[in-house]
């Protein structure tokens, strides 16, 4: 391509909102544009980024073994009512009445859509296992989108779907996929670490994510100090911690008058106690899916635009939760507590009429009675006599003993992991650490839950009818793009990996004489007979400025052709991520490249 006739709009200042370099760079070197919050235009130079990564995943997904298809973006909400993740996603699914008001749904993944095709198409053993998958953009209505297109509305997302017939089956195509995901992230030229995660929202019992540790990353990995074993936090399991002595002459609780101080932080600055010496206590709620289908159902023949409406209107159970005041719970350890139950937070309404008392001075004493589940996190037992709410507006109590004061064992008592690990932790007596990362891909064993509820049956050996068993396997593209960025810059700009370069090599003419806009010319006719990505930078400005740009979009290998040059009969190669320039024989210039070429391709796995 000819930089003269492109579409590449670099830019010297960083944009106002873009707060990560990926973001800024991405902006700044005119890769896209922002159509609106969390929505992006790919201009030339962002597309052929993509579709080189896209490249890359279909060939390492088709040497698999899977079958690429398309499903559309739009997909009838009655599927996803069958399963009722309409109400898993909530929010973030963003729906639609088409003109004959039926309820359309933004495809924010496929499981529902593919599993009906399994439904439809698969009978026998003999079509098992399949694995099947598109690369698609996908809508989601962040909460926040931000950083640009690691967090985005709209992205380009592969996603695959295996079907089986047992468990082994599963085991054997996960193991693919696994090994395949190592393949395409280590070509796109991502160092990443593969960590154990909660599979979450798609329901199942297994799940890998693949993630880029950067300092931008959103997800927090923890690792045992000798690296036997990751997780994400979601997941990272910690030991419990040793267990309080009883003593015997604790006194009695005592109510302490604290007014409108209710944080843990006002109330240990008031009382000159410890975050650990307090007792955290949540009041969450939960409703049955039936309470949610039927709501949903209502909500939008009701409101068709008012997502919100919906959240309010369903009936409750309630849970109390205790914590120690220096932990955070742990929404997915929670939920696998539960059985796969999703709870949340009360309103304040709701607190009020549990504890008595405003938000803020809940606790354990008197509550077990009232909720459904009482679930003590396994450190609240590390607390001799600890200070949390006294169930009673601007009132704390101290010398609260646990097992004494509040029950810790019992019908409705669980004591669980239930919080986030923190520095200090271990697991299995290993010192956790913990570093950010970006998610770019994540693995899941799904078993039945789709299969069985959309009818996605087959006859085994024995003439058995049976759900299928599933996976599933999802890719940001966008996000491999963009954290590839993250990893690989400098002050100058993008510092590309070859096999995701938009360019793999530009020619920069520094001059223009005759002589030097015809060897110029003749490099990159050559280059691009051969097969070559390259882009000639023709435009009628200044060698540093056309450096400038060069740096900025970061192609990977620079040619300059100066007067110099033209006297040497030489050019000067530079290698985007290194100092050094290598001057050769102009009539040896095209060869050095192709195998330059092969070399930085081959150093990531072709
Ligand atoms: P996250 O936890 O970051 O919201 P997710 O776990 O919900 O992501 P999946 O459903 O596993 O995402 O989707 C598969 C892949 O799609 C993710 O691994 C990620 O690379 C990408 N992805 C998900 N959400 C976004 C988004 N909002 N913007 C860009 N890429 C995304
Ligand atoms: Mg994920």
């Amino acid at each position: 391509m000819r930089y003269s006739k492109a579409l590449i709009p670099t830019v010297k200042e960083i944009p106002a909102d873009a707060e990560i370099p990926s973001h800024q760079l991405m902006i700044r070197a005119g890769l896209m544009r922002k159509l609106a919050s969390g929505t992006y235009i790919y201009l030339p130079l962002g597309w052929r980024v993509l579709m080189k990564v896209m490249n890359i995943v279909r060939d390492e997904m088709d040497k698999s073994g899977a079958q690429e298809i398309l499903m559309p973006a739009v997909q009838p909400m009655e599927l996803w009512q069958q399963t009722g993740r309409n109400v898993d996603y909530g929010p973030t699914m963003a729906h639609f009445a088409d003109r004959h008001g039926r309820e359309n749904v933004l495809a924010p993944t496929a499981e529902e859509v593919v599993t009906s095709i399994a439904a439809g198409e698969i009978n026998s053993y003999k079509q098992l296992p399949i694995n099947l998958y598109q690369i698609s953009f996908k809508f989601r209505d962040e909460f926040r989108p931000r950083f640009g297109v690691l967090r985005s509305r709209e992205f380009m997302m592969k996603d695959a779907y295996s079907f089986h017939a047992d468990e082994k089956s599963l085991d054997e195509t996960y193991k693919i996929m696994y090994e395949t995901y190592k393949k395409i992230f280590s070509r796109c030229g991502l160092k990443y670490a593969i960590v154990e995660a909660e599979s979450g929202e798609m329901g199942g019992s297994g799940s890998h994510q693949f993630t880029v540790p950067c300092e931008s990353g959103e997800d927090i990995i923890v690792q045992t100090e000798d690296g036997s074993y990751a997780a994400n936090l979601e997941k990272a399991p910690v030991d419990a911690l040793p267990k309080a002595k009883t003593l015997v002459n604790t006194p009695s609780p005592q109510e302490v008058h604290t007014p409108n101080i209710g944080s843990i932080e006002a109330v240990c600055a008031f009382l000159k106690t410890k975050p650990e010496e307090m007792i955290k206590t949540l009041i969450c709620s939960d409703y049955t899916e039936e309470d949610f289908k039927k709501d949903y159902a209502s909500h939008i023949a009701t409101h068709k635009d008012g997502k919100d409406i919906f959240w309010k209107s369903h009936k409750y159970k309630y849970f109390t939760i205790l914590l120690r005041g220096d932990h955070e719970l742990n929404i997915e350890k929670l939920t696998q507590v539960l059985g796969g139950q999703h709870i949340g937070l009360c309103d304040n309404e709701q607190i009020r009429v549990i504890t008595g008392a405003e938000v803020g001075f809940a606790g354990p004493v008197g509550l077990a009675e009232k909720v459904n589940k009482f679930i003590i996190d396994h450190s609240v037992l590390t607390i001799e006599a600890g200070i949390t709410g006294a169930n009673k507006t601007d009132y704390h109590i101290k010398n609260v003993v646990p097992g004494r004061d509040f029950p810790i064992d019992g019908k409705n008592v669980i004591i669980a992991d239930i919080r986030n690990a923190v520095e200090g932790d271990t697991y299995k007596g290993k010192k956790l650490l913990f570093k950010r990362g970006i998610e770019v891909g994540q693995v899941f064993k799904l078993g039945t839950r789709y299969s069985s509820k959309l009818g996605a049956k087959f006859l085994d050996k024995d003439g058995v009818e049976k759900p299928c068993i599933m996976g599933c396997y999802g890719i940001g593209i966008n996000r491999i793009a963009a954290s590839a960025i993250e990893i690989s810059h400098d002050d100058d700009g993008i510092i590309w990996p070859i096999s995701i370069a938009p360019f793999e090599v530009i020619i920069v003419p520094a001059g223009n004489t005759d002589e030097i806009l015809a060897a110029a010319e003749k490099l990159y006719n050559e280059l691009k007979a051969f097969g070559v990505e390259v882009l000639l930078d023709d435009r009628d400005a200044r060698g540093g400025v056309k450096f400038k740009d060069a740096d900025l979009i970061g192609i990977p290998i620079r040619i300059t052709i100066g007067a110099k040059s033209i006297a040497e009969n030489s050019a000067e190669i530079k290698l985007r991520r290194d100092s050094g320039i290598t001057k050769v024989p102009l009539e040896k210039t095209k060869e050095k490249i192709i195998e330059l070429i092969e070399e930085l391709k081959s150093a990531i796995g072709g």
